[in-house]
């Protein structure tokens, strides 16, 4: 068998997407993996029920369909506070998960540094890997998962070229206070770096916390990259629609670089959401006191068994502490990915071990989410309780 790449033997699957694999074969309830079990809204369906005789069913433009980047110029030009030029500032990729990693591709070459947040989504590791890119990571020290920011003046002057921020953070459930992006802001400025940011969840930030654009503080549209996706706001996840939106010299620089990953994202689908981009403010409303609900019920009932608990300021995951678990004589020596195992064999609950998410040494954290419909976080709790009973 010839050789394969050097790249691809320096980084593993997926976990949070091994996890959905492991818990389908069991038949356990699926809490590893963020996403919804619900419907997306009627309106996108129908949309997408009209689309498919109506078309179109063709390659869109390369950088995403015209339609869909007015409707998105309209709807992340009211977040950013600016006019976005849906010709020159927006690409549309396959998901957020292509945006990040066009992003870092436009921006880094191979041995330059960027900063990364730990806990950090686990995408942003590969990201680094495929795009050359040397990660040095920022600790987000739990429980309140803040931060020093002299570290990341640091990392700028050992000449970082950009720092990811996603806010709200997965998996910790970190909003960043406004204070918190302009002293970045003002470290990228500085430095003249680039913040990268992933804002998916930015329509779960639970009251009193706000999400704020990194890319609508002044003089930091220049400085930033917007990466996003329509995979949770409108609960449509397999649709993989994401984008990117920046400065017009960074745009040109990503739309090569996805033409040439992807070409495109799905026209039809990309059609079918323009309906969703163009709703009422009474949509994120709703949506978001839909998660508020879940949020207080599954905090609620992980209280009531007893497990420790992270309150996340946005997102939907949460971080639970396992160990009082691993210190007991039959979880000896378990890593928190086997718990995680044994918890989907034993419990019928998956859960996403903390160590994919840690650059740090830490062991003793999972991640579970709560986008699910009450009576399946019922059940859930049901079973939690009954591993909470191990201890007695
Ligand atoms: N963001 C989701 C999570 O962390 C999953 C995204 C994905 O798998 N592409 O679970």
């Amino acid at each position: 068998m010839p050789k394969l790449s050097d790249r691809v033997n320096t980084f593993t699957d997926s976990v949070i997407r091994r996890m959905t694999r492991i818990s389908d074969e069991y038949g356990a309830i699926n809490l590893s993996q963020g996403f919804p079990d619900f419907d997306p809204p009627k309106a996108i369906l129908d949309a997408l029920a009209k689309t498919a005789y109506e078309g179109p069913h063709q390659y869109s433009i390369t950088f995403g369909a015209e339609n869909f980047r007015e409707a998105l110029a309209r709807k992340q030009g009211k977040a950013i506070g600016r006019e976005i030029n849906p010709e020159t500032e927006i690409v549309v990729t396959c998901g957020g998960t292509e945006a990040m990693m066009s992003a870092m591709m436009t921006i880094c070459n191979p041995g330059d540094k960027v900063m990364v947040f730990s806990p950090f989504y686990e995408n942003y590791g590969a990201d680094a890997i495929l795009s050359g890119a040397e990660p040095i990571y920022i600790p987000l020290v739990p429980p309140t998962y803040e931060f020093d920011i002299n570290l990341v003046e640091e990392g700028f002057k050992a000449g970082a070229k950009a720092i990811i921020v996603c806010n709200p953070s997965n998996p910790c459930g970190k909003v960043f206070t406004r204070e918190e992006l302009t002293a970045i802001g003002e470290l990228a400025v500085k430095y003249d770096g680039f913040v990268v940011t992933d804002e998916v969840y930015e329509h779960m930030v639970y009251a009193p916390n706000e999400h704020v654009c990194m890319a609508s503080l002044p003089g930091m549209y220049e400085h930033t990259i917007t990466c996003n996706s329509l995979s949770k706001t409108y609960s449509i996840t397999g649709w993989r629609l994401g984008y990117l939106i920046g400065p017009e010299e960074v745009i040109e620089g990503a739309k090569k670089v996805h033409d040439f990953l992807t070409v495109g994202a799905a026209a039809p689908l990309q059609e079918a959401a323009v309906v969703g981009l163009n709703f009422p403010e009474s949509y994120y409303e709703d949506l978001l006191a839909l998660y508020t609900k879940k949020r207080e019920h599954f905090l609620n009932g992980l209280d009531e068994i007893g497990l420790k608990h992270n309150v996340p300021q946005g997102t939907y995951f949460v971080m639970i502490d396992i160990q009082e678990f691993l210190d007991l004589p039959q979880f000896a020596g378990y890593t928190d990915l086997e718990f995680c195992e044994w918890m989907i064999k034993n419990i019928g609950v998956a859960a996403v071990p903390g160590s994919s998410f840690f650059r740090e040494d830490v062991n003793n954290l999972i991640r579970l989410h709560f986008a699910r419909e009450e009576k399946t976080i019922d059940e859930a709790l049901s079973r939690l309780k009954k591993m909470k009973e191990l201890l007695k």
